[in-house]
């Protein structure tokens, strides 16, 4: 296992003078210096800014422009400024050398550090994102390195619908999102019932999950939607989207997942790209709004720990509370995966009753 951390300080100018702050990526790289930092196998890599022509790869030109005149439609999440537009662009850098670094067989694992953009599309920024990582390490694999089935898995708590509207009717993308129910979350999107449209149907999964659904509810989705359907499709990578706000501590979300539960996805997503892809996993790590940093920093940790397999110890900052049991919300979650497996049952031959 070789793993790449891509990592730059520039990156806290994407601070965004709310839940989304600048510090978040120095606390992070101070707990990896301290319990990861001589370890052989994993290399920090600074990555480069995305340039215009690099972006117009997932962006029209027209919003680079805009983006560039620091003119924001979503102005309160949203806010754009020179430094969070360098910011921006250094993320789609991360996201585009992640892919090329995978490929070139250097590495099997790549961290994004702060990255894991979810709700821009192709020509809005939303919901703290504006130039999509994750959208251009896709369309740059796909498109200049031959790539044809990547499998992208998002565990944020929040449903990655720009990720949706990027790739819905691209049936060379498997796009999995796992999240908060969003009749009670940003962005109100991500329902069962969205598949994909035109060559993609069948493509895009969405499983909203009740508040406070626990560790044990989400290893039931992921090994009865996210396994098989990884088995089935074959992708040559599987690039995720995770972080620390499905944490139980989020100020902004309620799911009910501790360290190790963030650690137990990273694990299940590592051995099934063991299975499927000779491990090739790229992990976009940037969620994360608990008031404790250090929950933050850790939740990133965990999920680096699942992903790489490294054993490091994970102490939770802040008391696990007495009601959060581990599979709290299983039975609901049992009746969602029947219900997606209706929809899908068409597409899939694993979901095939
Ligand atoms: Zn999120």
């Amino acid at each position: 296992m070789k793993a790449a951390v891509l990592y730059s300080e520039k990156i806290k100018e994407y601070d965004l003078g709310h839940v989304l702050t600048g510090e978040r990526y120095e606390n992070f790289m101070r707990l990896f210096e301290d319990i990861l930092g001589t370890n052989p196998d994993l290399e920090i890599i600074e990555p480069p800014y995305a340039t215009d022509a690099e972006l117009e790869l997932v962006h029209t030109e027209e919003y680079i422009k805009r983006v560039g005149r620091y003119e924001s439609k979503d102005p309160h999440d949203t806010p754009l400024s020179p430094g969070v537009v360098r910011a921006a662009k250094l993320l789609a850098g991360a996201g585009k050398l992640a892919g090329e670094l995978i490929v070139s067989g250097r590495f099997d694992k790549a961290f994004v550090i702060g990255g894991g953009v979810q709700h821009a599309t192709r020509d809005h920024e939303r919901g703290f994102g504006i130039f999509s990582d994750v959208g251009l390490c896709a369309e740059n694999l796909m498109r200049n390195h031959g790539i044809k089935r990547i499998l992208i898995l998002d565990t944020d708590a929040h449903a990655s619908d720009g990720i949706y509207r990027i790739f819905s009717q691209d049936p060379r993308v498997l796009h999995i999102s796992i999240h908060q129910d969003p009749h009670t979350l940003y962005p109100g999107k991500g329902f069962i019932d969205e598949i994909g449209e035109g060559d993609g149907e069948g493509y895009s999964v969405n499983i909203p999950l009740p508040p406070w659904t626990s560790e044990g509810a989400y290893e039931y989705v992921l090994r009865s939607i996210f396994v098989p359907l990884a088995e089935e499709f074959e992708p040559k990578l599987i690039m995720m989207i995770d972080g620390s706000d499905i944490h139980f501590t989020d100020r902004i979300t309620q799911m009910g997942l501790t360290l190790e539960g963030i650690k137990m996805i990273g694990n299940i997503v590592r051995k099934t790209a063991e299975e499927v892809c000779e491990g090739k996993v790229i992990d976009f790590v940037g969620s994360g709004y608990s008031r404790d940093s250090m929950v933050v920093a850790l939740g990133w940790l965990a999920s680096i720990a699942g992903v790489t397999g490294i054993e490091i110890e994970l102490q939770e900052p802040v008391p696990i509370p007495d009601e959060l049991e581990k599979d709290l919300r299983l039975k609901e979650t049992e009746k969602i995966i029947e219900l997606a497996k209706g929809y899908l049952g068409k597409y899939w031959k694993c979901f095939v009753t």
